[in-house]
């Protein structure tokens, strides 16, 4: 601890201006609370930021000064070394807020205290460390009992100093003083720590030393000052412990932000009944609901309300017990809302009857509570139409989709246990008990449930692969229900009937035991539990998209249906879907599709009938066979073409032609080979016999090593000319009868995996004659425009010359990726993982549309658009339905997106911000 050797330097120079001993300028590594506000964020961490603008608005916020993030940067880069003049800036600080408080940190006859807390820019709910009480040593603890008159409160607050300082920034195994405490509540027959006296409490401290001692080889350190720089290189140090990357990774936020540290003065919450801590959220963040709500935990420290050491009560409950607290609190409330215009989530402590309000933030909330406290907030004049649009978050949006439990099924189910809805959504699955187990397995294909006591930050990685989480201790602000929320997980927290045996790998509950690998069902909720796989059924919005009256008279669909309109209303991008069957056109067109950007044919070569027909096309020995072949084809694709020109009437259809290679409408080779051999050795030739062989040579002749790189797309429609030809006259033929049946159809047909302009219009030569003949056919006229997917990287930058023969480009962008990265989509998964983790690509290239192939794809939009004024563009890769793509799309000027069905709601939200301006930055 180099840096705490440093004397405390008592000059009186404005921070800014501190010279170094070198002589140069320190940065102002230090703010006084009065001195940030809340857009300092980046510099002051969420958490410093807002302390400052609750302390500039008057709120009763215990004072405090934050070191900034740029100094733990400093600190990090320093290989862990204080950067010049922080020691100085902290020291002056510390002096000023001693001055105002009157009271000298640590000093043995009336101590400050102080909480050295984390706080990063972006909440990352209890990632990073926090060590409370700092100040209090053997002297100081006798200060403390003799001035507040409370033994029991002074030995208190010391044994959780040490337990706290000795798990984060001694590193001692936390579990060791868990079990010291629990030994002494037995000792004591205490059912809980408030049983605890204070002789119990200073035996308590002389345990925990000695654990300190055991573990570290080191003395607990008594001097405050030492305390206070170890507190704050441990806040900087956990920026960078493993459960905080994997957070940050997960959920996009830079490694390089660095966190701030907030010191701050110590208030109690135990300091006996009438004192206590709490969280409150402004709303409801489960339903939003216009009600406070959170948990409170009387006589209690800090984090006991989010370990779930005790239960606690909900926060209204304080409205009894602590009248004047409570008014107090849901002024503040009101107060922080008019404010932030949003809801907020609230940590504050009740010191002997008065409020201290200890951090703010806007606050998580579900998928469903996010669209009803716009919708409310939006009535309220809180903020405007378009402020609402704005707040919504488009990923989340399939969250509302998800099914449900039956009914009827959940009726007659029995419920196991009941916990707190924390988290909405039912979830079915095969029950687990540890977060690597629920990893291992989902990586399988399998779909678990994870059951604990309670969650910590370690478990995060099993959280976001199970399909639901159960806990039976914890609120409905504990580390499982404010993770779940946040990942659109469904869980049922607080179930306290449940007996979670984790070794045993079972829990019980009333008679009934329930073991691993067993399936239950959760309902997120309603916060109910069963011991049976029960079947899940269309969500609310799902049922009003249907047309379900009394769906659609809920709040959350009349919030959809506004806010879904005013993003219309403002968006420049159409959404299509990527649908292949009129059932597909018609559910898309539910959700508001504006035409499909494509219509795949390969399905129309698939099923019993149609596969004869197909081997006949491929095995043909004569351009005759050939010919058959096709004609047999061409009325079954024609009615399928019909189907989808009818549901999509008056919209666009982009449909593009056969892109598969071929063999992968062949049996497997080694499959077929080992059954040919087989019948070669017998005496007696099975009567298909001479037809396999046949079939055998066939997908020999067909093989290639690299299929994906093969015969596949444009080249198929080159190297068969029969096959892209009967495909154009039936897809034209279509259009011409339900044209003549008074429909409108709207036909793109679309070339695959094109790379030279050659091509294409070798393709177009070929095809528009055959376009031509069947409408005359016909006696119809119908405009058909002929184009090609960008998705080699050739074309993407050769797009001028390409854009001169098509009328359209829509960007493949899952072939585009790869090709881009000569990353295979179908092997990726196996070093993916390592690859975000190293931050080797900025994100799943296949999630997310890179940047460099983002920049392809900007190439080819420029090129096309000066070659042709009249091309348009669209995009029909995955991405096509993801936020910060669809952004992406817009900014670079496409047309249209096209995603599956169930992204539509996504996509249109997305492209409605883009169009109100929001930009989704890398982080958020
Ligand atoms: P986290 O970011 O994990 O929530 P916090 O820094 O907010 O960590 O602190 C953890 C707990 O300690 C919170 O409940 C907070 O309200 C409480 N706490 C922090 N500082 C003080 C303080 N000065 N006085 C009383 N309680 C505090
Ligand atoms: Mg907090
Ligand atoms: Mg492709």
């Amino acid at each position: 601890m180099a840096a705490s050797n440093t004397r405390i330097d008592k000059r009186k120079k404005a921070p800014a201006k501190a010279k170094t001993k070198s002589g140069g300028r320190a940065r102002k590594w230090v703010y006084d609370f009065s001195e940030g506000n809340t857009n300092m964020k980046d510099l002051l961490g969420g958490k410093g930021a807002n302390l400052a603008e609750m302390t500039n608005l008057g709120l009763p916020v215990p004072p405090g000064f934050t070191i900034t993030t740029q100094a733990c940067n400093a600190y990090r880069a320093a290989s862990r070394r204080f950067p010049v003049g922080l020691v100085e800036q902290v020291a002056q600080h510390l002096r000023k807020l001693e001055n105002r408080m009157g009271r000298r940190l640590g000093d043995a006859h009336d101590p400050l205290l102080v909480s050295v807390r984390s706080g990063a820019k972006f909440s990352m709910p209890g990632m990073m460390d926090t060590v409370l009480n700092v100040g209090l040593n053997d002297e100081s603890v006798e200060g403390l009992a003799k001035q507040t008159s409370d033994d029991r409160f002074a030995w208190d607050s010391y044994r959780r100093l040490l337990q706290m300082f000795g798990k984060t920034v001694m590193g001692v195994d936390g579990e060791r003083f868990e079990h010291a405490l629990d030994a002494a509540k037995q000792n004591a027959r205490a059912t809980t720590d408030t049983g605890l006296n204070a002789e119990d409490l200073e035996a308590l401290v002389e345990d925990f030393k000695g654990i300190i001692r055991a573990e570290t080889k080191r003395d607990f350190p008594q001097d405050p000052v030492e305390q206070l720089h170890m507190g704050i290189e441990a806040v900087f140090g956990s920026w960078d412990n493993r459960r905080a990357q994997d957070y940050r990774r997960k959920n996009r936020i830079s490694d390089d932000l660095g966190t701030a540290v907030n010191v701050q003065t110590m208030v109690f919450g135990n300091r006996g009944d009438d004192s206590g801590t709490g969280v409150v959220f402004t709303r409801d963040p489960a339903t939003g609901e216009k009600i406070p709500t959170g948990d409170y935990l009387a006589n209690a420290q800090g984090e006991d309300v989010v370990a779930g050491i005790r239960n606690t009560l909900p926060v209204a409950q304080m409205e009894e017990t602590q009248p004047a607290a409570w008014r107090a609190l849901v002024k503040n409330l009101n107060r922080l809302e008019r404010h932030f215009r949003d809801m907020c989530d609230v940590e504050f402590t009740v010191e002997q009857g008065a409020l201290w309000m200890l951090q703010t933030r806007v606050g998580k909330r579900t998928a469903q509570a996010e669209w009803i406290i716009a919708a409310d907030m939006a009535d309220e004049r809180l903020i405007n139409k378009d402020a609402g649009v704005l707040r919504l978050t488009p990923n989340r949006l399939d969250e509302l989709f998800k099914p449900v439990i039956n009914r009827d099924a959940k009726e007659k189910a029995t419920t196991i246990a009941r916990g707190l809805n924390a988290s909405p959504g039912a979830a079915v699955g095969q029950v687990v008990f540890s977060a690597d187990e629920a990893q291992a397995r989902a990586r399988d294909g399998a779909k678990v449930i994870l059951v604990r006591r309670e969650t910590t930050p370690d478990d995060y990685h099993g959280m976001v692969a199970s399909q639901g989480i159960l806990t039976s201790a914890g609120g409905t602000n504990s580390h499982a229900a404010v993770v779940a929320r946040g990942e659109g997980i469904p869980a049922v927290c607080g179930a306290d009937a449940i007996r979670v045996d984790r070794e045993g790998k079972k829990f019980t509950v009333g008679g009934t035991t329930v073991n691993e690998s067993d399936w239950i069902t959760i309902d997120g909720t309603d916060g109910t539990v069963y011991a049976d796989q029960l079947p899940l059924e269309p969500s609310l919005l799902e049922r009003a998209l249907d047309g379900d009256t009394q769906a659609q008279s809920s709040k959350l669909w009349k919030s959809y249906e506004r806010f879904m309109a005013r993003a219309d209303q403002k968006r420049r991008l159409k959404v299509r879907a990527n649908a292949d069957t009129p059932d597909q056109s018609t559910n898309a067109r539910r959700r508001g599709a504006e035409g499909i950007g494509l219509c795949r044919t390969e399905h129309m070569f698939l099923g019993e009938e149609r596969v004869a027909a197909v081997r006949r096309m491929i095995l043909a020995e004569s351009d005759a066979d050939e010919r058959a072949a096709y004609e047999e084809l061409l009325p079954l694709q024609r009615e399928d073409f019909v189907g989808i020109f009818r549901a999509m009437n008056g919209l666009p259809v982009t449909v593009r032609l056969l892109d598969p290679p071929l063999h992968e409408f062949l049996p497997d080779q080694v499959q077929l080979a080992i059954e040919v051999a087989l019948a070669e050795k017998s005496r007696i030739k099975p009567k298909d016999f001479a037809e396999k062989k046949e079939l055998l040579a066939a997908v020999n002749r067909l093989h290639e090593t690299n299929p994906m790189l093969g015969l596949r797309g444009v080249r198929l429609g080159i190297l068969k000319p029969g096959l892209y030809a009967m495909q154009v006259r039936a897809i034209v033929e279509a259009a011409c009868r339900v044209k003549a049946e008074g429909g409108k159809p709207v036909v793109e047909i679309m070339i695959p995996l094109v790379a030279t302009r050659e091509e294409l219009s070798q393709m177009r030569e070929e095809l528009e004659p055959v376009a031509g003949e069947a409408m005359k056919a016909a006696g119809q006229k119908i405009p058909i425009l002929f184009g090609t997917m960008i998705e080699v990287p050739r074309a993407a930058v050769t797009a001028a010359e390409i854009a001169e023969v098509a009328d359209f480009f829509s960007f493949g962008t899952n072939d585009l990726t790869q090709m881009a990265f000569g990353f295979s989509r179908d092997d990726i998964g196996k070093f993916l993982a390592q690859y975000e983790e190293r931050k080797l690509v900025p994100a799943n290239p296949f999630v997310t549309i890179d940047p460099g192939v983002g920049a392809l794809m900007r190439m080819a939009v420029e090129q096309g658009r000066s070659a042709n004024a009249h091309i348009h563009f669209g995009i029909c890769g995955e991405h096509g339905g993801e936020d910060a793509s669809v952004k992406f799309c817009h900014e670079i000027g496409l047309d249209y997106v096209s995603c599956s069905p169930f992204r539509i709601p996504t996509a249109r939200l997305a492209a409605g911000q883009a169009a109100l301006g929001a930009t989704e930055s890398a982080s958020k």
